[in-house]
């Protein structure tokens, strides 16, 4: 079988959604090719920060989002010793709408977009549709090949002016097209788990506790609270040989407030380990993938580029102004 659109994203994550919906409602005709059936994911982006608070304002979405359940942050601060709390992030000196992180789980802001999306008549959301291969003229990228999760695997191909890869950091699309990241270099990593959370625990908001080497923060969830676990990076193989009960230990040191509940760690499955990357891919590597109207963008995941500014947009959306950018003027 075969189609034929203007934009075809690979990737229905925050990046691939947030720019197919801007694509459409610009009057550009837009399908987004997304793998999964939902948008359920463990452990994913949870904090909506205030740039992108204000980017769903702009695209009429800051009601329908104020109604999913949430919670805000505005401080981030640590423990003193000796008493009291330094205040590391005031998110409320900022001279904006919303100073504060809100709390959603992914999932929902991506279902948020997809019903948006359903209102666009340019908008096309396939989900199930897993990108198999790139269709090239010459060395150009001139669509994609997917296949259909859902049955018999049946294969289609998709012709576009222009193939976005939005299908993550570790972007298969991106690599079939010959185009290779520039790594910055990130010195830790993080380690993601959950604990039980008691209807008696005062911890309502992101607390980070540090200790030597290591930082955690706790994420207050609906019954339990999402663990971050923050170490130096390359030390997973380590982590896991010195075993749970060490692991253990360490998650007490930084948040000893939940040290009566660490043994509900089981084994060292049940912490996901996060490799941190920061990496982009230079404009002149999708320009020699392009030709004439024809051409290849890359909206990869920058996940730590939020720690690094807490104040800033989430990973995705630091990467999809600028892919917006190269669109415009190929698509124009
Ligand atoms: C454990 C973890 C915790 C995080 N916590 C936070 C947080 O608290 N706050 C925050 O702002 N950010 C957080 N992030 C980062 C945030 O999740 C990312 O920045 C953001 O999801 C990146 O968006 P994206 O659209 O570029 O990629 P992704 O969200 O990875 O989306 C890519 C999409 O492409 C789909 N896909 C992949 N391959 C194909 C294919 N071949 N065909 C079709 N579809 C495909 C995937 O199923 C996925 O839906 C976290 C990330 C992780 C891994």
């Amino acid at each position: 079988m075969s189609e034929r659109t203007t934009c075809v994203i690979v990737g229905g994550g925050p990046a691939g959604m947030v720019l197919g919906l801007l694509l459409a409602r610009g009057g550009v005709e837009v399908t987004v090719l997304e793998k999964h059936s939902d948008f359920l994911r463990d452990f994913r982006g949870d904090t909506v920060h205030p740039t992108t608070l204000q980017l769903l304002d702009e695209l009429g979405l800051g009601e329908r989002f104020a109604r999913l359940p949430h919670t805000r942050v505005d401080e981030i601060s640590f423990p003193k010793d000796g008493g009291g709390q330094l205040v590391f992030v005031d998110l409320k000196r900022l001279r904006v709408k919303h100073p504060y992180i809100a709390m959603v789980p992914q999932w929902d802001l991506l279902d948020l977009l997809a019903i948006a999306g359903r209102d666009e008549p340019r908008f096309t959301l396939r989900m199930n549709a897993e990108v198999t291969s790139v269709l090239r003229d010459g060395d150009a990228v001139v669509g994609v090949r997917y296949r259909d999760r859902t049955g018999a695997g049946e294969e289609t191909e998709i012709r576009a002016d222009l193939t976005v890869a939005a299908d993550g950091r570790w972007s298969a699309v991106r690599a079939a097209a010959g185009l290779a990241p520039r790594e910055t270099p990130v010195p830790f990593d993080a380690w993601w788990l959950r604990l039980p959370r008691r209807p008696e625990d005062e911890i309502a908001s992101l607390r980070p506790n540090a200790g030597a080497g290591q930082l955690a923060v706790a994420i207050p969830r609906e019954g339990y609270f999402q663990i971050a676990y923050f170490a130096l990076k390359g030390i997973d193989a380590q982590l896991r040989a010195a075993g749970i009960e060490r692991f253990r230990e360490r998650i007490a040191e930084c948040l000893p407030v939940l040290a009566d509940r660490v043994d509900q760690l089981a084994s060292m499955d049940d912490v996901k380990h996060l490799d941190i990357r920061l990496n982009r891919s230079p404009a002149r590597q999708a320009a020699a993938v392009s030709r004439g109207r024809t051409s290849f963008c890359v909206a990869a995941q920058v996940a730590s580029a939020r720690i690094a500014d807490p104040r800033g947009p989430a990973g995705g959306s630091v990467v999809v102004i600028p892919c917006m950018c190269r669109v415009i003027r190929h698509v124009n």
